[in-house]
């Protein structure tokens, strides 16, 4: 997966919103840090350029690493950084806490090309301090004691013809059930919108509207361009069997090519100057937009993102670029549709519901066409094929746009943080 520490800022904002200094970058940083090990990658390459290896921890258990393919828009996004530094920087390094620019990608993967996750960083050396129930579904937590706002015990099952079982904390249940699992284990247990749970039949303990609410997910869409750049294809078995071997080869690299671009508009950019709207991220080390390749390719990629089909005949290798809003102000939310835990909740996604939120995106897919216009560009990338060259207007990009997104599965705060005694 993609190593990403975000921005200062975000976190600035989310120690302000919660009163808590200690959710502060400068607070976290440390932590980072010590749970990082920066390491070269399986193919040892140079890293000279490719991050700064100053600001990385060296002696934690989550691996990162930079690993790349060498590939001719390697060199043309670089030349782009210096025909066009002002809409496009070089990013030395995206974890410095101002991700704003063209950079290298970072991934949670080890010196031997394989992933590194919470699993292989804390689980298997954990040894005898942890035990881990698998096939196991927590159903609810269980109120213990005389404080009402203490959640001790835990209750769960194998399956929904299983018997349930309960077991109580000595001191604390952690709940981590992301960000669809966690709503539904609070209101499964009480704790929630009193209506809502009333309508389903589960008692209310703890009436709390904010469960489940909030919900929020990035929006993705998908842009391809005609390009006679080389693909990126590669024959699946021979590279498998490469990475088997000697831990190399194009599946030591999650996608097919390397880079990430985060884009912050500048504050005459319209939906701020001429639509006047607010800007929704906390401040100028935040970026608004993320651009990501998929691959180089004739074939369309796997994506949850519905394609509109390229022109009929097309056959042409296409860069494809997923661009995505990073601070979205839609909310969804998580629901229960009945009591029985084993049992999908309502997800209600909400996106594109605020018009700002379409606004930033037809932001990021100008930007793209931008970038594929630079100099670098100019003789192997002739247009988009996805959406068709003559998409121009803001409403047929709008068009495009609701047709062509899809959440962008980084969802958070539906089980929300607030301040202490917040109401
Ligand atoms: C396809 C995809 C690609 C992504 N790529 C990246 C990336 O490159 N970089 C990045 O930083 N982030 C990425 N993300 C986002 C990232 O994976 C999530 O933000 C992160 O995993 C959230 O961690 P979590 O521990 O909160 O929840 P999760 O990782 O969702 O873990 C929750 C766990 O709880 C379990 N669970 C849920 N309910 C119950 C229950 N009732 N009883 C028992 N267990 C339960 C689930 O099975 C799951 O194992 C990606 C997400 C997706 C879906």
């Amino acid at each position: 997966m993609v190593f990403t520490r975000g921005s200062r800022d975000d976190w600035d904002r989310w120690a302000e919103i919660i009163g808590d200094g200690a959710y502060s970058w400068d607070k976290m940083l440390p932590f980072m840090l010590k749970s990082e090990k920066l390491v070269q990658d399986s193919e040892n390459q140079t890293e000279e350029g490719h991050i700064d290896p100053s600001i990385h921890g060296h002696d934690g258990t989550v691996s990162n690493t930079a690993p790349y393919n060498n590939h001719p828009i390697n060199e043309m996004l670089m030349q782009t950084t210096q025909d066009l530094p002002d809409e496009f920087p070089y990013l030395l390094d995206m974890n410095n806490g101002s991700p704003i620019g063209i950079a290298w990608n970072q991934f949670s993967i080890d010196r031997n090309g394989e992933r590194s996750s919470a699993a292989t960083a804390y689980i298997e050396p954990a040894g005898d301090n942890l035990h881990v129930l698998i096939n196991t579904q927590v159903t609810r937590v269980l109120h213990v004691g005389d404080d009402e706002s203490c959640f001790r015990g835990v209750e769960f099952a194998a399956d929904v013809e299983s018997p349930k079982k309960q077991i109580v904390a000595s001191k604390e249940v952690i709940i981590a059930g992301g960000v669809i699992g966690t709503p539904q284990i609070l209101l499964n247990s009480g704790i929630g919108k009193r209506e809502e749970l009333e309508a389903v039949g589960v008692t209310t303990l703890i009436d709390n509207p904010s469960v489940g609410k909030n919900f929020t997910d990035r929006v993705s869409s998908i842009v391809m361009f005609n390009t006679t750049i080389q693909d990126t294809d590669f024959d699946r078995d021979r590279a498998l069997a490469e990475w088997n071997t000697t831990r190399t080869g194009p599946l030591t690299l999650p996608g097919h090519l390397n880079h990430i671009v985060y884009l912050r508009l500048p504050d005459d950019a319209a939906p701020f100057s001429q639509e006047g709207f607010t800007d929704p991220t906390p401040g100028e080390n935040s970026p608004h937009i993320e651009m990501v390749y998929s691959q180089i390719s004739a074939h369309l990629p796997q994506t949850s993102i519905d394609i509109p089909s390229p022109p009929p005949g097309t056959t042409n290798v296409m860069i494809q670029l997923f661009v995505v809003n990073l601070h979205p102000i839609s909310r969804g939310s998580i629901t229960l549709n009945t009591s029985d835990p084993f049992k999908h909740p309502i997800v209600d996604f909400g996106m594109l519901s605020e018009p700002l939120d379409i606004a930033i995106m037809r932001e990021a897919f100008k930007r793209a066409r931008d970038l594929y216009s630079a100099p670098a560009f100019q003789d192997s990338v002739f247009g988009t094929l996805v959406p068709a060259g003559n998409v121009a207007t803001d409403s047929d990009i709008e068009d495009f746009l609701r047709i062509a997104s899809a959440p962008y599965l980084h969802a958070v705060s539906s089980a929300a943080m607030s301040g202490y005694n917040a109401s």
